[in-house]
């Protein structure tokens, strides 16, 4: 996993408008953005967290986000009593400028099961997504949960993880959001979101 320390530069590598005319606002492909940056510098409403199913913090993506919005983060996480694999939680964002922190726990991928990885891969993303819209968050930033210590293959979590995204904003509860951001560290996650995004989320 990639440790932060030095803030990244952050790049915005979407949305994939395709062409240089001026897209409608409100279509699908304004809605989803690609960042190579640190997740817990973005300014959005929410922020989603790759957490492990005790919420109480771990390597990667969960401890820079703990870092960053200190100890009073962990005082709520703990209140919650842990969250299953495949679901996730939200918290306040406390000293990070978001405003809220969703925990979600994907799963260690299982190369023997990938069905079931990805079953619960999607659910993570879905009930992050219907967490945000609840809480009345307009914005929301994912981690590329799973791909880093829980070896999920950003190959398989692009898609996966697109295709949630999808299904959400077309869904009954999707105009509740205006734009998801997916944010990376790697470049392996960084080529396999360029390569799927114009698949999930056509140019218009
Ligand atoms: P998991 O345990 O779910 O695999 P990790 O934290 O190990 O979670 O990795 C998830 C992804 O988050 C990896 O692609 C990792 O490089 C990335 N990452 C780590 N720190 C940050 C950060 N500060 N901002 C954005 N992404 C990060």
């Amino acid at each position: 996993p990639a440790s932060p320390g030095t803030p990244l530069p952050t790049t915005l590598l979407g949305p994939n408008t395709g062409s240089s005319l001026p897209s409608p606002s409100k279509t699908l492909n304004d809605r989803v953005a690609l960042i190579r940056g640190d997740i817990t510098t973005l300014a959005l409403d929410a922020i989603v967290n790759a957490a492990n199913r005790s919420l109480l913090g771990g390597g990667g993506v969960d401890g820079a986000i703990h870092r960053a919005a200190g100890p009073q983060l962990y005082d709520e996480c703990r209140a919650l009593g842990g969250c299953p694999t495949g679901s996730a939680k939200i918290t306040s964002g406390y000293a990070i400028p978001a405003r809220k922190i969703i925990h979600a726990v994907g799963p260690v991928y299982d190369p023997f099961d990938p069905a079931k990885s990805e079953r619960l891969l999607t659910g993570c993303y879905t009930r992050s997504l219907e967490l945000a819209a609840a809480a009345g968050c307009r914005s929301v930033a994912f981690s590329a949960l799973s791909t880093g210590i829980y070896g999920y293959p950003s190959q398989e979590a692009a898609p996966a993880a697109l295709s949630a995204i999808r299904r959400f904003l077309v869904g009954p509860e999707g105009s509740k959001l205006d734009k998801v951001v997916i944010v990376t560290f790697e470049m392996k996650d960084v080529e396999a979101y360029k390569e799927f995004i114009p698949l999930y989320f056509p140019p218009v």
